[in-house]
């Protein structure tokens, strides 16, 4: 620190290397940042007449760390608010669209999670990833998983050769800030996969922990032969998720379908 109270920008000076240290000259000095030019590596940096904040790389770094973390598909890698782009003459996208936005700027005063359901292509994955992206952005630790996914993980953690044991698969599950669960309900419902989204949603909900669902299936059936979320994970987790959630049924065409004439 100067005595004017300014922080001191430190550079590192360069080791002398063996066999080289004869002709220091030939070389252009390295001159390499020592860590960061704001806290000198401290992760604090010095604000004037106020003290110290926490240092922009301190904050970016775990910010990165947070993002590598929350396991986000890599097919949504440029799924954020800021690229979705509702209908404007379909209210359920705006819903969908505002409810994202306001949890993101509300969190950690949101109290509930979002329910999105709707048929394929509606955008709700790219929804729900693109909150995570926000609030990771604010420094919130968050977790995704496609629920078919999640539950092969489970299994194989029954495997013998398996590293891993159940609760290992599940720790982070339950006690993520935040969790998006992906597609729920498009596993078939067998009797251990009603148990595993029985657990997690009972867990999460008895700790209070945010949850954002998004699934295929909604209260409506189109044909004799269409399933309702009800058929697919009963009555009772149905109604508890609609407690913990603010629910939306989005609707309109495939997004993706947009682009049909083009790769014709
Ligand atoms: P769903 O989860 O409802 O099946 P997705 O979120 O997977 O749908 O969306 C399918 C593709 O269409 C994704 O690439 C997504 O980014 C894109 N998409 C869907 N809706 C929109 C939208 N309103 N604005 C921009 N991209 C969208």
């Amino acid at each position: 620190m100067t005595a004017n109270g300014n922080a001191q920008r430190l550079i590192a000076v360069p080791d002398d290397i063996e066999g080289e240290s004869t002709q220091p000259f030939n070389r252009p000095p390295r001159l390499e940042p020592a860590a960061c030019l704001l806290c000198s590596g401290s992760g604090w940096e010095f604000v004037p007449d106020r003290g110290v904040r926490p240092c922009l790389c301190r904050t970016a770094d775990r910010r990165m760390k947070l993002l590598a973390a929350a396991n986000l598909p890599r097919r949504y890698n440029e799924c954020a608010l800021s690229n979705y782009y509702p209908d404007k003459a379909n209210g359920t996208q705006l819903r969908a669209f505002r409810l994202a936005h306001h949890l993101v700027e509300e969190y950690p005063a949101a109290d509930r999670g979002l329910l999105y359901m709707g048929t394929v292509g509606v955008g709700k994955t790219h929804l729900s990833v693109a909150i995570l992206r926000g609030l990771v952005e604010k420094g919130v630790p968050c977790l995704f998983y496609e629920f078919g996914s999640l539950l092969k993980e489970i299994q194989k953690s029954y495997n013998g050769v398996s590293q891993t044991s159940e609760l290992e698969v599940l720790a982070p599950v339950y006690e993520a800030e935040v969790l998006v669960l992906d597609e729920l309900g498009a596993t078939k419902p067998t009797e251990w996969v009603c148990d595993t989204i029985r657990q997690i949603i009972g867990r999460r909900y008895n700790d209070r922990r945010l949850t954002i669902f998004t699934t295929n299936y909604t209260d409506r059936r189109r044909g004799p032969a269409d399933e309702t979320l009800e058929d697919r994970i009963g009555a009772r987790l149905r109604s508890r998720l609609f407690e913990m959630c603010k629910t939306v049924v989005l609707e309109g065409d495939d997004y993706r379908r947009r682009f049909d004439a083009e790769n014709l």
